[in-house]
């Protein structure tokens, strides 16, 4: 067996034991996922995508997606958790130097560092140039003050890529991006959010009061954390769109066995047209955005230019595909399908915060529609 058909043999193996006997533990109460977390880390789930070089199994970024799919099928939670961590861990990869991939990579990639990605703040998601957080040199040093809010992995995470102002005056360009270690003083973590779904996700706000950060934790150079930010997104959005297939592809599941199940006047629900109907739309719906997922990952291993519009179109289109088929399975339910006894109602809650999180569907539409006006100009 080769490596990768190895790897997906692993994954599945390792949900099979690790997630879906905790399914609902999880997802209904609330079971803190970091002990899964180091193990998905033992089990190389982290390290797939990652260069050898620095610990990594090397694998396509497609590799990597598959399991991101078939782990949101049973659990967003740890899918993602997951998905947060290697986004931090590619904004080292993106932007730090050789030192800086050395020290931290390989921790990463086995999962004995929990990382996270720190740009949003309490008043600004959608516009990340306009940050207030700041980074002032002061001798061997930078300074660091400022709020961040939304953040995956608070709580839980070791170490924080940190986007900050170094240049108040140059918006995007006066951006850096800092390595902040969770023992660094003056951090605190805020309360944890609670959202309407996945009651485990550990997200909170992050206080930064003049936190010392070393020059050798500047992820590359003054001045680039911004692009550095957005390189990093456009590969988080594919492994949230994975996730959001994920998502569907469960809801689709749940909802063609019910309908099998489920009998009015003598006959299976499934053998109205409208319920046919239903179902062949959810099950063409969650093949486009796979093959369209799928395809942002390719152009991500290819390094393709186009990298940024397939992200987005994949990010926008899988998720808004997560919501409409997770609705239509609640309908196939019927008055069951909003009881919390069945898992349709919440994949369909849960559905929802993926075209949010990660830039939300507006922004997605944005960066599409500028890459296309740009390309008949
Ligand atoms: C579950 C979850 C996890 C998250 N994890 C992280 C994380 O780990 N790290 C992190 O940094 N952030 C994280 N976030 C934050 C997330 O990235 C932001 O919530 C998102 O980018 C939107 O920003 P906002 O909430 O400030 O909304 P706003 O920017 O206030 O947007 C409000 C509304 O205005 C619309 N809008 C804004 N600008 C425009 C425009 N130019 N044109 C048209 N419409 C527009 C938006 O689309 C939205 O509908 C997370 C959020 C969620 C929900």
């Amino acid at each position: 067996m080769d490596l990768e058909n190895e790897v997906i043999k692993g994954s599945k193996d390792f949900i099979n034991h690790y997630i879906k006997p905790h399914e609902s533990k999880i997802e209904i109460e609330g079971l803190p996922v970091i002990d899964i977390f180091k193990k998905a880390g033992e089990y190389g789930l982290i390290a797939i995508p990652l260069p050898e070089k620095y610990g990594g199994l090397g694998l396509p970024y497609k590799t990597f997606t598959r399991v991101a799919m078939m782990l949101s099928k049973y659990s967003g939670t740890v899918a993602m958790v997951l998905g947060a961590h290697l986004l931090a861990t590619y904004a080292i990869l993106i932007g730090g130097n050789e030192e800086q991939k050395k020290e931290y990579i390989p921790r990463l990639a086995r999962g004995e560092l929990i990382a996270s990605f720190a740009l949003t703040e309490p008043s600004t998601g959608s516009d990340p140039s306009a940050i207030t957080t700041e980074a002032v040199k002061d001798e061997d040093s930078y300074i660091i003050n400022g709020t961040k809010a939304f953040i995956t992995n608070a709580g839980i995470a070791d170490i924080f890529i940190v986007m900050a102002k170094t240049d108040r005056e140059r918006g995007a360009r006066g951006i850096s991006a800092f390595i902040v270690e969770s023992q660094d003083e003056g951090i605190s973590v805020g309360k944890r959010e609670e959202f309407m779904a996945l009651p485990a996700f550990p997200n909170a706000s992050l206080v930064f009061n003049n936190v010392r950060v070393r020059f050798f934790r500047l992820l590359g150079s003054e001045g680039t954390g911004f692009i550095t930010a957005m390189k990093t997104l456009d590969i988080g959005r594919i492994a949230t769109g994975a996730s959001a297939v994920g998502v569907s592809q469960r809801a689709l599941e749940e909802a063609a066995k019910y309908s099998q199940e489920r009998y009015i006047s003598g006959r299976p629900i499934s053998s109205f047209e409208i319920i046919q109907s239903y179902i062949a739309d959810m099950a063409v719906s969650i093949e486009t955005a796979k093959l369209l997922v799928l395809e942002a990952a390719q152009k991500r291993d290819e390094g393709a230019g186009d990298l940024p519009l397939y992200a987005a179109m994949a990010k926008y289109y899988a998720s808004k595909v997560a919501v409409d088929v997770s609705r239509y399975a609640v309908q196939i339910f019927g008055g069951y399908g909003c009881t919390k006894g069945y898992a349709v109602e919440r994949l369909y809650r849960e559905a929802k915060m993926y075209e949010i999180v990660e830039g939300t569907s507006e922004i997605q539409k944005l960066i599409i529609s500028n890459h296309i006006l740009k390309g008949v100009h």
